[in-house]
């Protein structure tokens, strides 16, 4: 074997191989991908294991679209905290005439995109943002609070060669609106849940105060203040690398920021508190793949039955 070829051999990545496999298909865009079937069940047996640990709760399902209101997303403060990773939907608006100006333009290679226009539609960015203004609609909460079940392809412009990084994957969520009592301990049951869950896949994994990527300046001061506040939790697993394992399950307290944005009320009148449990579809497909290999059908029976019955 030439030296080239042994050195292609050791190259070759984890994502590669997924591709070899056919698990993900390539679509000439980093972290944009197409999902086999077999990747699809994984993904629907870990779907249902989730549901299962969360039954007791007996939360409220709601399945929003891929893409979020404009203006909902603005109010959010998305854009302040993490412009780098917003994707917004623009359209062509334009007449006839303008149209063969767009179509010249694409001939000639030039950029057509300048003179789309912004839609109402922004690309969500996590499957909870367009839910706090559609419960607070629905007026104060009930004494004993709300608790939501989502599953929301997301977008975030941070195209990696890291298949745990995609730029479109799945988020489920368990959204818990309340007193602050009620939302903490939602999410110090999801703690241990969380680590029961992946417990039962067999995965190995630690869990860790965390900060979201804030950007900027002035983001590095928010991450420091979440991280000594405790708000934001990660159960981690390695998936690309040993030394970086991945967020798999987030664990977030908002404390009374979206109640207060988006003027969510409690029974007696406060400003609800909220916080969020968040499951990466994809990553938690991966650690799967990763740990006990691609070829499904030689997984351990126990994590085969964990996710198929
Ligand atoms: P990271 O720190 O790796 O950027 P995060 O902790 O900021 O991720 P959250 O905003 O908490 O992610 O999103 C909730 C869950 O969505 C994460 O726990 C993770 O499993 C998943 N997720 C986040 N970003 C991605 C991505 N780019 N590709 C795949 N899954 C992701
Ligand atoms: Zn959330």
């Amino acid at each position: 074997m030439s030296a080239t070829a042994a050195a292609a051999i050791v190259e070759r990545t984890f994502l590669d191989e997924l591709f070899d496999r056919g698990l993900l298909i390539e679509t000439g865009v980093d972290g944009l991908y197409g999902r086999s079937g077999l990747f699809e069940e994984i993904g629907e047996g870990f779907q249902a294991l989730v549901t299962r640990h969360g039954l007791a709760d007996n939360a409220e399902i709601v399945r929003f679209p891929p893409g979020m209101s404009r203006a909902v997303f603005e109010r959010s403060g998305y854009m302040k905290s993490f412009p780098q990773l917003a994707g917004t939907v623009h359209c062509f608006c334009g007449d006839p005439a303008s149209h063969a100006g767009l179509l010249q333009t694409i001939k000639q290679k030039g950029d057509w995109t300048a003179d789309q226009k912004a839609s109402e539609i922004v690309l969500t960015p996590a499957a909870c943002y367009p839910l706090y203004p559609a419960a607070a609609r629905r007026g104060p909460l009930p004494a004993e609070g709300r608790l939501f079940d989502l599953l929301s392809y997301c977008f975030r412009h941070e195209p990696s060669r890291d298949p745990a990084r995609q730029q479109m994957f799945r988020m489920r969520e368990f959204v818990r609106m309340g007193t602050p009592d009620q939302v903490t301990s939602f999410r110090a049951a999801w703690l241990e849940r969380g680590q029961a869950l992946i417990g039962e896949l067999e995965l190995p994994c630690r869990l860790d105060v965390a900060n979201d990527p804030f950007f900027g300046r002035a983001g590095k001061m928010l991450a420091i203040n979440q991280r000594d506040q405790r708000l934001k939790f990660e159960l981690l697993i390695p998936i690309e690398s040993e030394a970086n394992p991945t967020a798999c399950l987030s664990f977030n307290y908002h404390q009374d920021h979206f109640g207060h944005t988006f003027g969510l009320t409690t029974a007696s009148g406060e400003t609800a508190h909220t916080a969020c449990v968040g499951f990466g579809h994809e990553r938690v497909i991966l650690a799967l793949l990763k740990h006990h290999g691609t070829e499904v059908k030689a997984w351990p029976m126990s994590v085969r039955k964990a996710l198929w019955g």
